[in-house]
């Protein structure tokens, strides 16, 4: 049975997060034992047998995986028309975002943090992945305006990524972070030209600048629990997957409205 961790933070009524652990899947090796991702050299048989036991533990009968490049793009999640093959129907992007009910958006991670949002009415879910890399080409930013929600409505919650303590980096990040952000989240370390970047620290500087108020942490650091995959402690790793939904409707849902809680940005 795949290992499953529930979001501690309040969510939305009808909203549902969490993510897996390394513990309980088919994978072996490096990948020991529950890698949800087919893009780090996994057995492709393997991978597919932890996506159908993440089903399982879920209880969903769909979940929406991207093709995560570190970038801003974010996809737009509708229910399938027609059966569409899980690989073939992967977006490139870096976020997603729904208001249908009972499709999973999935996130991959090794150290980068899933970033989960939904309006505090529960009618709209997102998630994205957030390494430096996304938090500085934007992809929270891209995310919050597809979502075109009122940002004071809106939660956030950061799963599990590695922590201020054990991600040491070199000038090349420092110099590609912004400055005004970065001078608040980085520590110099006891090694000439390394810092200790808090990344949590600075994504949530960036959500609060998008106006969100309530941002929830996940208390696990990837690199130092070993029951999670840290992309920094081993290359050849896995990844665990973060996922949110909408479970359940929501009392303000009416019937065929999509924005049924939220105002368009512009009009703010
Ligand atoms: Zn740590």
């Amino acid at each position: 049975m795949i290992d499953w961790i529930d979001a501690t933070c309040e969510l939305p009524d009808g909203v549902r997060a969490g993510y897996t652990t390394r513990l309980g899947g088919a994978s072996e090796g490096a990948y020991l034992s529950a890698n949800m991702a087919t893009h780090v050299g996994d057995v492709d048989a393997d991978v597919r047998e932890n996506r159908r036991r993440l089903l399982q533990i879920t209880g969903l009968a769909d979940i929406r995986w991207l093709k995560q490049v570190h970038g801003s793009s974010v996809a737009k999640v509708e229910p399938h028309v027609d059966p569409v093959d899980e690989q073939g129907s992967a977006s490139v992007a870096d976020a997603q975002w729904t208001d249908s009910i009972g499709i999973g958006l999935a996130i991959l991670s090794a150290d980068c943090f899933p970033v989960v949002i939904a309006d505090a009415r529960g009618s709209i879910v997102g998630i994205a992945h957030c390494g430096w890399r996304g938090a500085v080409c934007g992809v929270l930013e891209s995310l919050v305006a597809a979502m075109r929600c009122r940002s004071a409505s809106l939660n956030a919650w950061m799963g599990p990524g590695i922590c201020k303590r054990c991600y040491e980096v070199g000038p090349d990040v420092v110099a590609r972070l912004d400055a005004r952000i970065s001078k608040n989240v980085l520590v110099a370390g006891p090694r000439r030209e390394r810092w200790f970047l808090d990344l949590p620290g600075y994504l949530e500087i960036l959500l609060q600048e998008l106006g969100i108020e309530r941002i929830f942490g996940s208390p696990s650091c990837t690199y130092q629990d070993e029951n999670l995959y840290s992309y920094r402690r081993g290359k050849v790793t896995g990844r665990v997957a973060t996922i949110v939904w909408r479970e359940t409707p929501c009392t303000s849902d009416p019937p065929n409205q999509v924005f049924a809680s939220c105002v368009p940005a512009t009009t703010l």
